[in-house]
């Protein structure tokens, strides 16, 4: 099993030895002041940011503070473009659809520079859950070129690992079945994409299978789920944080599991009130913003992730150097019914994961009128409809909220085919009055 990813981040940063604090922090000053100079120099958007302070250059990597935040909405079109480059030398542009109906796409694009640095990432990264050999089941899409998928993919084969995709656009009992003829070591996926299939494998009579290690990215993950994989397939569950804006990779757990090592040799972090921006110490929760160190094509500078965050204080159990980041959720994410009743969401999602038999599940909320919550629910047992209900309105937190009678609650089996394997969990709005 491999240590930490201390030795490539030397490799990477130009140090000949395992680099110390001193030798990464001066690194980060460097790229920083590269990149602050790069941005003023070839991009629209940051030669027209107000509040640009009127010398670049940092002396000390806590006076970035001094620079303005920059906001997902700076990535839609029609603002000045924040891209730094002619476009002929990007490799590829990334347009990311936002979550809502109406709001505008966010446009990102990469140099190959920037695409290498990912798989290098990915190489490196992913010698904490498998080895060279070792076989990992693929549960991204991969099909298209320079997707996360496919990047995954390139920095396996380059540890020697042996990467193969499943079937993730169909059904979960092809994604099971395509799973018992791998018999995978390690497998990589969303939540939703892994709970299901483990879930399904855990009731469907078929043979039972071990899985050593999963990489989970791209949503929270919440501790039902980690030990469901935990008693299904005895897995250990590596938790990733990631977007498309910090290119893919962002920060990764080690064996420790308290905290996710943070990709310092492309990415620095600060944690701000989400309210106020304003810097806050080490230790305290707050919005997640990150400057990115190398990227020339389209540099972020304190861009505002809408992901909620602590830096920890002290240092790793694995003794790497990496700063860790804990996760929180994401801002703005509390479900509200009726008279201002917060419903955390990962609250709510671990609670119904945590019933037994449930494989997938949706939430619809209709705040207009009588609020009403109604869950859907993938399940092979009608009675797991009752359990979810029950456990949930003995929820010590959710119960006292659920249990009002100014809030209708709705539990009921759908069918398999709406399940959609890959995606976030969101809370649907329902429409109309009750
Ligand atoms: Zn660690």
């Amino acid at each position: 099993m491999s240590g930490t990813l201390d030795a490539w981040v030397g490799r990477t940063i130009g140090v000949g030895r395992l680099p110390s604090r001193d030798d990464l922090d001066a690194y980060q000053l460097r790229c920083l002041n590269e990149t602050l100079a790069h941005a003023r120099a070839a991009s629209l958007f940051y030669r027209s940011q107000a509040g640009w302070p009127g010398r670049d250059h940092l002396a000390d990597i806590k006076d970035l503070v001094r620079f303005p935040l920059t906001t997902p909405a700076n990535l839609s079109r029609g603002d000045p473009s924040l891209i730094a480059l002619p476009l002929r030398d990007a490799a590829r542009l990334v347009t990311i659809p936002t979550s809502g109906t109406s709001g505008p796409q966010k446009r990102l694009f990469f140099t190959e520079a920037d695409i290498e640095a990912t798989i290098a990432y990915f190489e490196h990264g992913m010698a904490t859950i498998t080895r060279p050999g070792g076989h990992v089941a693929i549960a991204f899409p991969a099909e298209r070129p320079d997707s996360v998928g496919d990047l995954l993919m390139r920095g396996l084969t380059r540890l020697g690992a042996v990467p193969m995709t499943l079937p993730v656009s169909g059904s979960v009992d092809a994604l099971v079945g395509a799973l018992r003829d791998m018999q995978p070591a390690a497998i990589a996926g969303m939540p939703v994409t892994l709970g299901a299939a483990a879930r399904r494998m855990a009731t469907d009579g078929g043979p039972p299978l071990a899985i050593e290690t999963a990489l989970v990215s791209a949503d929270s993950v919440s501790p039902s789920f980690k030990a469901a994989l935990a008693a299904i397939w005895g897995t250990e569950v590596f938790e990733h944080w990631g977007m498309t804006e910090t290119g893919y990779g962002g920060a990764l757990a080690c064996h420790a599991h308290d905290g996710l090592h943070i990709r310092e040799t492309d990415l620095y972090v600060e944690i701000v009130d989400a309210d106020t921006g304003g810097l806050l110490p080490a230790g305290d929760e707050g919005e997640i913003v990150i400057t990115t160190l190398r990227r020339r094509g389209l540099p972020l500078i304190r861009y505002r992730t809408g992901d909620r965050g602590s830096i920890a204080e002290s240092p790793c159990r694995c003794g790497s150097l990496l700063r860790r980041l804990r996760l929180g959720g994401r801002i703005g994410e509390p479900i509200v019914l009726g008279r201002e009743r917060h419903l955390p969401r990962e609250i709510l999602d671990d609670a119904i994961f945590a019933v037994d038999g449930v494989i997938d599940f949706s939430v619809a909320l209709r705040s207009a009128g009588h609020p009403r919550l109604a869950i859907g629910l993938v399940a092979d047992h009608p009675e797991v409809a009752d359990n979810v209900r029950a456990a949930l309105l003995h929820h010590p937190l959710l119960g006292p909220v659920l249990q009002s009678p100014e809030v209708d609650i709705a539990v009921e089996i759908t069918s398999d085919s709406k399940l959609t394997l890959c995606r976030k969990r969101k809370v649907l709005e329902a429409q109309g009055e009750g």
